[in-house]
């Protein structure tokens, strides 16, 4: 028998990005809404007591009222092996690596640390709302196997690859240009289109492949044209010198990956702060996406990433938003936003809440092409759904008793929310929220 419920709160869900708080037409809202949810999908969804009439008798309610229910957050960059990395004192992004994330990557070709550490990350990925999220694993096999092994028991939509990584780190993290595509063509056989698990083609960075390995992730790149492309792009001014440095024939960072046939529309490039124009017209006019990590950006003091500024050129280049664990300093989407919020402010910019939203929803979900899946709560979607409360401490409780409007309140959950606002996390209509 189908497993089939209902699930009642305050519906919100973008049908676009907004052009300004002012803009309702861009969200649907149902202030007492229902999900039809069956055999894992929406089946029905809008005012509550119409979706009621529709759903077979005797379907059972979880009743999330007064709650708001939004699509599962998307997190478009991050680190599956560094949850033990976050917070580490380094000054920059060299010796942050260097110091404590290449030896501690080193751990993860035991098998047993990898599948220890994928319970833990799924744990936190659901408590902060997350359902979907795109990672870098280490550069051993054994780290993706337990990365999709994890996601395919939570029936979790994610996106995942092997690093590929020959040069410029320690023995137990280099792979070779051989090794680098036969492991990688050996996950992609073992895990791609298992469940929900896609394997994205991932170069760690220009810094840390040689140009025979670039070739390989070009090689591999030709032979599976529908996996994601996953590397790091100017994130700091030294890397970016000793980049151009290592590739000496390239214009400029971003024109060493066009030189491979690695910029297209399945691209994400993560960070991306420092760009020129000439890099900005690349990237738009190949549709790679420049994934935003604003936590991870401040924490490394690695510069303000023009988010708007990107949005609204002529050539307009697509973005995303992640947390960049452990680069990044926190799990949670709200609070991710609540910085780029901030980075925003010191550009002399305006993020409203309801772009941050949407970001966090559909325009990431958008960012991989998957908006017929995951990121909104349209009939046919996967039901992958967060449950937010703005009220959950004492200080957000004080604050929702003067607060009016939606987006109010939306600006409040990513100001103050984290963990404790998520009320629960459904994974194709189960509850998965970690007790
Ligand atoms: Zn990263």
């Amino acid at each position: 028998m189908t497993e089939t419920k209902l699930i009642r709160g305050r519906l919100l869900s973008f049908k676009r990005a907004p052009l300004s708080l002012a803009d309702s037409d861009s969200y649907t809202y149902e202030h007492d809404g229902a999900l039809l949810v069956s055999d894992g999908r929406i089946a029905a969804a809008g005012d509550y007591a119409a979706v009621r009439q529709v759903a077979p008798e005797g379907t059972p309610e979880i009743d999330h009222r007064p709650h708001l229910i939004l699509p599962g957050f998307i997190d478009c960059h991050m680190h599956f092996p560094q949850m033990q990395v976050i917070a580490s004192y380094a000054a920059d992004l060299l010796e942050w690596l260097n110091t404590y994330t290449f030896p501690e990557e080193c751990r993860f070709v035991e098998s047993d640390h990898a599948a220890r550490i994928a319970t833990h990350f799924y744990d936190e990925l659901l408590r902060h709302g997350t359902t979907t999220a795109v990672a870098y694993c280490s550069v051993h096999k054994t780290s993706a196997d337990a990365f999709f092994a994890e996601a395919l028991k939570r029936g979790m939509c994610m996106v995942g690859g092997k690093v590929m990584m020959d040069r410029n780190a320690p023995q137990g993290l280099l792979d070779t240009p051989q090794m680098g595509y036969d492991e990688t063509r050996a996950v992609i056989k073992e895990w791609h289109g298992k469940g929900r698990n896609h394997v994205a083609i991932t170069p760690r960075f220009a810094i840390t492949s040689t140009p025979e390995q670039m070739s390989a992730a070009q090689a591999l790149a030709r032979e599976f044209p529908d996996l994601f492309i996953q590397t790091h792009l100017s994130e700091n001014q030294e890397e970016i010198r000793y980049t151009c440095e290592l590739y000496p024939e390239a214009t400029d960072y971003t024109d060493i990956y066009a030189r491979y046939g690695l910029l297209g529309q399945k691209t994400l490039l993560g960070h991306a702060i420092h760009l020129s124009e000439r890099e900005a017209d690349a990237l738009s006019e190949a549709g790679a996406v420049a994934v935003h990590c604003p936590t991870s950006n401040l924490f490394l003091g690695s510069g303000l990433f023009p988010l708007k500024a990107l949005m609204r050129r002529e050539k307009p280049v697509r973005v995303a938003v992640a947390t960049d664990i452990g680069g990044g300093s926190s799990y949670s989407m709200l609070r991710t936003l609540d910085e780029a919020y901030k980075i925003q402010q010191l550009l002399g910019e305006r993020l409203n809440p309801l772009e941050s939203f949407y970001l966090m929803t559909r325009g990431n979900a958008e960012a991989l092409g998957m908006q017929a899946d995951i990121g909104t709560l349209e009939v046919g979607s996967t039901a992958d759904v967060v449950v937010l409360d703005a009220a959950p401490t004492p200080a957000m409780k004080l604050r929702m008793e003067t607060i009016r409007t939606l987006p109010e309140e939306l600006f409040l959950l990513q100001t103050m929310g984290d963990d404790r606002a998520i009320i629960e996390t459904y994974v194709a209509g189960a509850a998965m929220k970690p007790k």
